[in-house]
């Protein structure tokens, strides 16, 4: 069976944009990632009052891996450079794979900016080793009818399988690498074993409620970090809490990540920053007026 290793708070919120007030849960400050994960922002619960401008992050690069965007309320709208948009709402993901580069603009869609309402989101960096960053960028929309879900034994709630397998059942996302991504939402008090393959670390990340490993209580907004010994991890819950489960293989390869880029060395983050100075990420068509 496999233990936690370490339980962490996150940091206070900072905004990104205009749209996201996020706690950067697993940070690659230090050179330091969670495995295959490089980041993982949380966004909201955030109320936003109704407004006629839109908000967001305008046009910005990428390079070097993956982003994945969970909605758990409000609606985002996806614009890029390879010529892929899409909406995304609650239950919702957004796979995107930035790979050999990409631009791409993430803003509250305009319903939602007009409407207002409350936002709440996950974003995590999946990292690719060196074969994959020069794949050519891609963008997978899951959406919630896409996302199996498995029931928890004993009515105790489910497990949306966003990537990876659980128990046998695939999850809805290519990815390049060994990964499980699953949203648990356990209804009512009982325990159960989340089924983390031998040879995967990673991380709980607890949304609402709270969950026990062993002694140890994991509260909303905190990450429980799990190594890749043992197979399964035991965990039980007092009553009704959401987690995501974030486990995969450590990529074991140097990790310089610099702003929005990830790659093996300073040399190619030079590299991209010049290659994004010099429009080889190519543009995205000026949004229509409204
Ligand atoms: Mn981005």
């Amino acid at each position: 069976m496999k233990q936690i290793t370490t339980v962490r708070s996150s940091p206070a919120p900072h905004w990104v944009g205009d749209g996201f007030p996020v706690r950067t849960v697993i940070s690659p400050r230090g050179g330091k990632a969670l495995g295959p994960f490089v980041l993982m922002d949380f966004a909201g619960p955030f109320e936003f009052e109704p407004s006629d401008s839109p908000r967001g992050v305008e046009t910005h690069p990428h390079k070097g891996f993956e982003t994945v965007t969970i909605i758990f309320e409000g609606e985002v709208e996806h614009r890029d450079s390879v010529g892929n948009s899409g909406k995304i709402g609650p239950g919702d993901v957004q796979w995107m794979t930035a790979a050999s580069g990409i631009l791409h603009e993430e803003m509250h869609s305009k319903a939602f900016t007009a409407q207002g309402g409350v936002l709440e989101m996950a974003q995590i960096w999946v990292n690719l080793p060196a074969k994959n960053k020069t794949a050519d960028p891609g963008y997978q929309s899951l959406l919630a009818s896409d996302i199996p879900k498995v029931k928890l034994p004993d009515d105790l709630g489910s497990v949306g399988i966003v990537a990876g397998d659980y128990l046998g059942t695939k999850g809805a996302a290519r990815t390049f690498t060994p990964i499980n991504m699953w949203t648990v939402t356990i209804e009512s008090a009982g325990e159960f074993v989340l089924p983390i393959p031998e040879g995967q670390l990673g991380g709980v990340y607890v949304r609402e409620g709270a969950v026990r490993f062993g002694d140890e209580v994991v509260h909303a907004t905190e990450i429980a970090e799990f190594p890749q010994n043992g197979a399964g991890l035991p965990a039980a819950c007092d009553g009704p809490t959401s987690l995501i489960v974030l486990s995969g293989e450590p990529i074991d390869e140097p990790m310089v990540a610099h702003g929005p880029f990830v790659m093996n060395t300073s040399d190619e983050i030079r590299e991209a920053i010049l290659e994004f100075q010099s429009g080889r990420f190519g543009s995205i068509p000026a949004r229509a007026h409204p």
